[in-house]
């Protein structure tokens, strides 16, 4: 039969996804956080961190552009930008 087809949260740890991004990927603008950790908590990559307020960042090596922090920030703290294609990803 099949194994399992499903990973742990995170899992890409191991396999920078970051180098296969969508589009677009999310900009954390640390002005109106409040640190809820919502962010954390949504993100499939496990690759958001932060602890004070206003200084969550991901590490683009293994975002992969979902948008699943931009959807559940309660502060719209988070957006979308276009990939800067002109350079390596960051
Ligand atoms: S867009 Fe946000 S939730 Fe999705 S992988 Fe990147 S940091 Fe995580
Ligand atoms: S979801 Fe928004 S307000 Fe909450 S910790 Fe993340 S960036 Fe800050």
């Amino acid at each position: 039969m099949f194994g399992p087809l499903t990973v742990k949260p995170g899992a890409s740890k191991k396999n920078k996804t970051g180098s296969w991004r969508t589009e677009s990927k999310p900009k954390f603008l640390q002005k109106n956080c409040i640190a809820c950790k919502m962010c954390v908590l949504i993100c499939p990559e496990a690759c958001i961190t932060g602890s004070e307020k206003n200084t969550y960042i991901c590490d683009y090596a293994y975002c992969k552009g979902c948008g699943n922090c931009v959807a559940i920030c309660p502060k719209q703290d988070i957006i979308m930008v276009k990939e800067d294609t002109s350079q390596e990803k960051k």
